[in-house]
């Protein structure tokens, strides 16, 4: 809830206004009772506890990272489902990245989350208590957000919106949305309506491929909106918020990286101010593909560069926890026990 709508509802419970704030403070400092918030009167607390929940999400494992301080959490729901965040330390900032759904339904071959399909949509307070648990877990501030985790945000839509206005608001926990990177497979209609609220945001388009006949194979979105309809939704896009757009391209040996296909990219993405992310694919267990090696890998990243197409790879976090993500998740369902 907004400040407003707590406000709203404290005055239907016949309650004072400037409770709101309190209330509000409580509930991003990530408590997880109305019990600890002491300065509440407790008949109040009573009240909010029988009419309200806090949609908190509870550590079930936490990986962490002896070579860089990476944790990957799986997080419990509480009607029962896992979702995963990863916590990590970088020179600007410690970043949080966040899953907006359980499961997924885009389909991608390459991907761990969308294996099993799509069992719900994250509630905006799912979403940010995420952050909240990291940051208490690790006893730090979060600077950065990236909604890259498990899901599609903008096939949740309205609780991805409604996230991002409470995370960035000053009275919360005040994550600047230039501070905040939202990442999609290209559903078009989504970017079509997020260009209207002009948020300052990062946004980020896995392209991953150079061609429709490529991208199909890889993300049945593509059959739906292709190539052409996406990147004619990013120029509108930048038109508008005057921000520069990230592609995500996930390598994948024999796929995606020949010298062809990087030429094909540099050609598509000729005039779109944007910067490209090269992501060495993650293998998936369920899935037979590799990534390429590192020669090949930054071959295709100088041919970019040398077609004018700003290019990097993505830095790895987290070797020694490696699990693609939505892996972790997939086999605690399926009943594996995970030593930590
Ligand atoms: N659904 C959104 C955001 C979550 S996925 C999206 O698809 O953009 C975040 C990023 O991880 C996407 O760029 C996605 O394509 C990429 N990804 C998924 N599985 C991967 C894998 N096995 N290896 C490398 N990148 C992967
Ligand atoms: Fe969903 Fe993104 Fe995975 Fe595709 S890559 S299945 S859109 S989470």
């Amino acid at each position: 809830m907004t400040v407003p709508e707590l406000e709203a509802m404290l005055v239907s419970m016949k309650q004072p206004k400037f409770r709101a704030k309190q209330i509000f403070k409580w509930l991003q400092s990530g408590v997880e009772t109305f019990d600890e918030m002491t300065d509440i009167p407790l008949s109040l607390r009573q009240e909010l506890d029988e009419k309200t929940y806090i949609a908190n999400v509870k550590i079930v494992k936490r990986l962490k990272s002896q070579i860089d301080g990476t944790v990957k959490y799986v997080f419990s729901l509480f009607d029962g489902e896992y979702i995963e965040s990863v916590f990590m330390k970088y020179e600007h900032g410690y970043t949080v990245c966040i899953s907006t759904q359980v499961g997924c339904r885009m389909g991608c071959s390459f991907c761990a989350s969308g294996l099993n399909g799509l069992t719900r949509s994250l509630t905006a307070s799912e979403m940010l208590s995420q952050i909240m648990t990291a940051g208490k877990d690790n006893n730090v501030r979060i600077s950065n957000v990236v909604m890259m985790g498990m899901g599609e945000p903008l096939d949740n839509f309205n609780n991805s919106i409604r996230f991002l206005e409470l995370v960035s608001c000053e009275e919360g926990l005040g994550i600047g949305m230039r501070h905040i990177s939202l990442s999609t497979s290209g559903v078009v209609t989504g970017i079509e309506k997020l260009k209207d609220y002009n948020f300052p945001i990062t946004l980020s388009v896995s392209l991953h491929a150079p061609n429709d006949l490529i991208r199909t194979k890889m993300m049945p979105v593509n059959k739906k909106w292709n190539i052409q309809k996406l990147l004619k939704a990013c120029k509108d896009y930048q038109k508008v918020t005057g921000r520069r757009i990230s592609f995500e391209y996930a390598l994948i040996d024999g796929v995606n990286d020949s010298k062809e296909c990087a030429l094909e990219l540099a050609h598509i993405l000729k005039g779109i101010m944007c910067h490209v992310n090269l992501i060495p694919a993650n293998p998936v267990k369920e899935n037979s593909f590799k990534k390429p090696d590192k020669i090949k890998i930054f071959k295709f990243q100088k041919q970019l560069a040398d077609l004018g197409i700003n290019a990097t790879v993505r830095r790895t976090l987290g070797a020694d926890i490696d699990a693609s993500c939505g892996q972790l998740r997939k086999r605690i369902k399926d009943g594996e026990s995970i030593d930590i």
